[in-house]
């Protein structure tokens, strides 16, 4: 059996940058991909980075029990297909991909804990966060609240993870060499 690699952390720690590092150097790994029904950005295409969806087709598909997890973001719905998963783990393939918490709380429920991989980015205190927020632009007060209580959300699930990665400020190459470091031992 396989694994499935979930990648998590609060926004702005680094889960992207360090996927995309991952990704050359395993090409073995299975990407899933996400649906969502939110609009196209420019030069974003269908079955590429998402699978774009009606709403209609989104919801048909949630009754119908096709995905594995799926949540609503900022008025938007997102989920990965049991089929982008399911099949690569019973074939053996490792399969790697970046979650926000309520998705995991979703993949433990269906998945056995011998098929899951948990990676925590921590990229620091909610102080450091913070700094850096207000460092890129000002921010009303009632929308650092609500990153605030998100960041503390994604943060309860670090004590949880398998694996733990130090991403602080500065630290990123040595962040990368750990990701590495971690995928490797579970490939072999
Ligand atoms: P964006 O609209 O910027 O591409 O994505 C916004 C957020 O949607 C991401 O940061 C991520 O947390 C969430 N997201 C993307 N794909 C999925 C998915 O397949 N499942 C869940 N639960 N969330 C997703």
């Amino acid at each position: 059996m396989g694994k499935f690699i979930l990648v998590i952390g609060p926004s702005g720690s680094g889960k992207g940058t360090l996927i995309h590092h991952a990704r050359p150097l395993f090409p073995e790994l299975v990407y899933p991909k996400s649906c969502t029904t939110r609009a196209k950005r420019a030069g974003e295409k269908d079955g590429e980075h998402y699978y774009f969806l009606e709403l209609e087709d989104f919801k048909a598909r949630v009754a119908r029990g096709e995905f594995l997890e799926w949540a609503e973001y900022g008025g938007n719905f997102y989920g990965t297909l049991s089929a982008e998963v399911i099949p690569a783990l019973s074939e053996g393939k490792l399969a790697l991909k970046e979650l926000e918490v309520q998705g995991v709380r979703q993949i433990r429920e269906k998945l056995p804990k011998e098929q899951l991989a948990v990676v925590f980015i921590n990229a620091g205190s909610w102080e450091e966060m913070e700094a850096r927020i207000r460092a890129r632009a000002p921010m009303p007060e009632d929308e650092l609240l609500k990153r605030k209580l998100r960041y503390e959300d994604e943060m309860s699930y670090m004590k949880e993870a398998d694996f733990v990665i130090e991403n602080h400020l500065g630290g990123v190459e040595t962040a990368k060499k750990e990701f590495e470091r971690i995928i490797r031992s579970l490939v072999s």
